[in-house]
């Protein structure tokens, strides 16, 4: 399959390239020439399949032989090892637990699945290689995660010291075993810098098989898609219309159910719900793109003030705003009302739900609101509660139940090498890093 970048139609690269450069040279982000749809009759047997049987069915249309079918079916195997279920609140509206991965957030699908993609695409390189991965938190500990073990790769994640929670840096330091966690003395962009200079250094470089694990990488937004045709599956009934809220930062999720539509998932609606950071709802109410600095929110992991998937949303409707505002719906929220969805979702349905599923929520009864029908309405819960237990337990009293797989990384010691953020001391890490 043939791979788009967003700056320019023409400039194509095959889907093995787009996975290991990540970025197009021009800037741009990767997107396939041609969106393969499915027949009508595929939604009429979906529910009788497997969540592994669906992916494989979504994957190879994005793939087809770049990868044989005997392997991508294994690739996919390792990558779900566990669900994605829907729990419905009422019998209208569900939310699709997106938790259930070892670092108990939604980010664990797409770094499990372009860990494996890399590592089948480099299967016959003879040199090791080596993932550098600035991280504020989350996604350095789903990346992390999702190499952890995986033959001829190691990986070296770098975050700021002391501005990380607990919780995250006992994930990000916790694994060992080819993962190896550097606390830089100074900020996350400190840390970003000094990736980026690494990946610069023409004598790193002649040394080292460094590669990036950007979250833009195409693989990581494919396995995205899979979990929305699963969740269309598990619905008992089709006769209503289906609308999915997601709550977004960079809208890499989002863009992973817009692609799952183009390919022909019968949904009424997508709603790009977001927390102060509004860009995304300032474009759908006014058609004007303005990026923003982040605002910081108790919903963190969507503070994000200019979303780098903006540019494959509008490219995938061919840069048509009405197109856009058809299906998409986008509206923000603060934090107390964050925080009322979280107690109020608690005392209507007994369910406890994280800030950034609550934000969902709020988008989903506004649209509920403004547009009455007759809808099977999907929230993506994208982290699980306990991630965020002190905003949890005091909005709702309640105690969140830690899962084990989270316990176990609390428990375990911290192995972290601190280094400055002065470049030729990363240099010298590096050097001699084995
Ligand atoms: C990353 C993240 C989001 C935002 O997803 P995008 O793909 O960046 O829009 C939402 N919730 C959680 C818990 C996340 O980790």
């Amino acid at each position: 399959m043939q791979y788009y970048s967003t700056n320019n139609k023409n400039n194509l690269v095959t889907f093995r390239d787009a996975v290991l450069k990540g970025i197009a040279e021009d800037g741009g982000l990767f997107l396939p020439v041609e969106i393969k749809t499915f027949s009508n009759e595929f939604f009429k047997y979906i529910s009788s399949l497997s969540f592994q049987a669906i992916a494989f069915e979504v994957a190879r249309r994005f793939i087809e032989e770049e990868i044989p079918e005997k392997d991508l079916k294994i690739l996919i195997n390792e990558t779900l090892t566990f669900p994605a279920p829907i729990v419905p609140l009422n019998e209208n509206i569900y939310v699709l637990e997106l938790f259930h991965g070892p670092t108990l957030a939604f980010k664990d699908f797409g770094a499990r699945f372009m860990a494996k993609t890399l590592s089948y695409f480099l299967r016959n390189e003879d040199k090791e290689v080596l993932i550098l991965v600035a991280t504020s938190g989350d996604t350095g500990s789903a990346v992390a995660n999702g190499f952890y073990n995986v033959e001829g790769i190691k990986v070296v994640l770098l975050y700021p010291s002391g501005k990380v929670s607990k919780i995250q840096e006992q994930q990000l330091t916790t694994l060992y075993g080819n993962i190896t966690a550097l606390e830089i003395d100074g900020t996350f962009d400190d840390c970003q810098k000094l990736v980026k200079q690494a990946f610069a250094d023409k004598e790193l470089n002649k040394i080292k098989n460094l590669t990036s694990a950007n979250s833009i990488n195409i693989a990581r937004l494919i396995p995205q898609s899979f979990y929305y045709f699963n969740a269309y599956a598990q619905l008992k009934n089709k006769d209503k219309e289906v609308i999915f809220s997601v709550p977004s930062g960079n809208l890499g999720n989002l863009t992973g159910g817009l692609l799952a539509y183009k390919m022909g998932l019968p949904v009424a609606k997508y709603i790009g719900a977001c927390n102060a950071n509004n860009v995304l709802p300032h474009y759908i109410s006014s058609g004007e793109f303005i990026a923003e600095p982040s605002v910081k929110t108790i919903s963190n992991a969507m503070d994000v003030g200019n979303p780098s998937n903006f540019a494959r949303v509008v490219s995938l409707f061919q840069n048509d705003y009405n197109l856009i505002k058809k299906v998409l719906f986008s509206q923000s929220y603060s934090d107390d009302e964050t925080r009322k969805a979280m107690s109020e979702i608690n005392k209507r349905y007994g369910y406890v739900i994280d800030p950034h599923g609550a934000v969902g929520y709020l988008a989903l009864n506004e649209y509920l609101n403004t547009h009455p029908g007759n809808y099977h309405s999907i929230i993506l819960e994208t982290a699980h509660p306990a991630k965020f237990s002190d905003e949890v337990e005091k909005v709702t009293g309640k105690t969140v139940q830690m899962p084990d797989r989270l316990k176990v990384s609390l428990e375990k010691p911290k192995h972290s090498i601190k280094l400055s953020k002065d470049f030729d001391d990363f240099k010298l890490f590096l050097q001699e890093f084995k």
